[in-house]
């Protein structure tokens, strides 16, 4: 192998770092297979060994070769550390491309990477805010929506020749939303207009009813209960039907003094039974 056999120059080069990765290489596998270029460079290994430290004659306690492959690995770590960034990634892509799997993952993480990339760039200002259209209710029914909603906070409805109604949002709090609903679900209160003056007999009323449901047993012996209830029950239906007229009609005036007759006799049936309840509350 003479012919291609390497100088002594290379060799010192080569034993200095200075050879490329390539010519490395070269040096290193012709040396194993040349028996003078392996004795070559061991004497000029040898030659140099004055400046080694004790732990590189620890290292030339090997064999030739094993110290030559030490050195050709490490010359080959120096020149990877030494080549630009870019060509350590085209060397990686380049021993990739046998390995479909490595292809892959190399794929997703350029994908990742460009991803990233944009994502920084992006200025954080630009947020695409995605605004929901109106719903709208169809108003199949005849009844117009009520213009105004005094202190409801719903703000008027418009309503179009197609019925179409646009719900506003509203400015009231969840939890006032859900007291709105929650009274629109609720059993309905009937809002009674009185007649003035009618709240006050309601109230005696009430009040008088309550004794005597407590107290009628007592008071009351078996015929004199039945007149009673009988009694109780006519004026009843009579506070009942004015009712129902003067609701109808409040500026009726003669329904009006029907039901307040009504009222007062019925107070003085049940003061009937509170007055029996004192009298034999006295007796006893
Ligand atoms: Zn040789």
């Amino acid at each position: 192998m003479n012919g291609k056999c390497i100088d002594i120059g290379t060799i010192q080069a080569f034993l200095d770092g200075e050879t490329t990765q390539d010519d490395s290489l070269h040096i290193g596998h012709h040396v194993a297979n040349c028996d003078n270029c392996a004795r070559l460079l061991a004497v000029a290994e040898d030659e140099n060994s004055f400046v080694f430290s004790t732990l590189d004659r620890e290292m030339n306690a090997l064999v030739p070769t094993q110290r030559l492959w030490t050195r050709i690995n490490d010359s080959i770590e120096v020149g990877k550390a030494r080549r630009p960034f870019w060509q350590n990634v085209y060397s990686f892509f380049a021993m990739s491309v046998r390995d479909r799997s490595m292809m892959a993952m190399a794929g997703l993480l350029i994908v990742f990477g460009l991803l990233a990339v944009v994502w920084t760039l992006q200025p954080a200002m630009v947020v695409t805010t995605y605004v929901a259209p109106t719903p709208a209710v169809r108003n199949t029914g005849t009844t117009a929506a009520p213009s105004s909603h005094e202190g409801t906070g719903v703000s008027e409805f418009k309503t179009d020749p197609s019925g179409i109604q646009p719900i506003r949002v509203s400015n009231h709090s969840p939890k006032k939303l859900e007291q709105i609903v929650g009274e629109a679900n609720g059993p309905r209160v009937e809002h009674i207009i009185y007649a003035p003056g009618e709240e006050s007999y309601i109230k005696t009323i009430a009040d008088l009813k309550e004794t005597v449901d407590y107290r009628k047993d007592e008071v009351f012996s078996g015929s004199s209960r039945v007149d009673f209830e009988r009694d109780l029950a006519v004026v009843n239906d009579s506070i009942k039907r004015m009712q129902k007229i003067v609701r109808k009609n409040p500026n009726n005036q003669a329904a009006r003094q029907i039901l307040y007759a009504s009222y007062q006799d019925k107070i003085d049936l049940l003061n009937t039974v509170a007055q029996k309840d004192e009298l034999m509350a006295t007796i006893r």
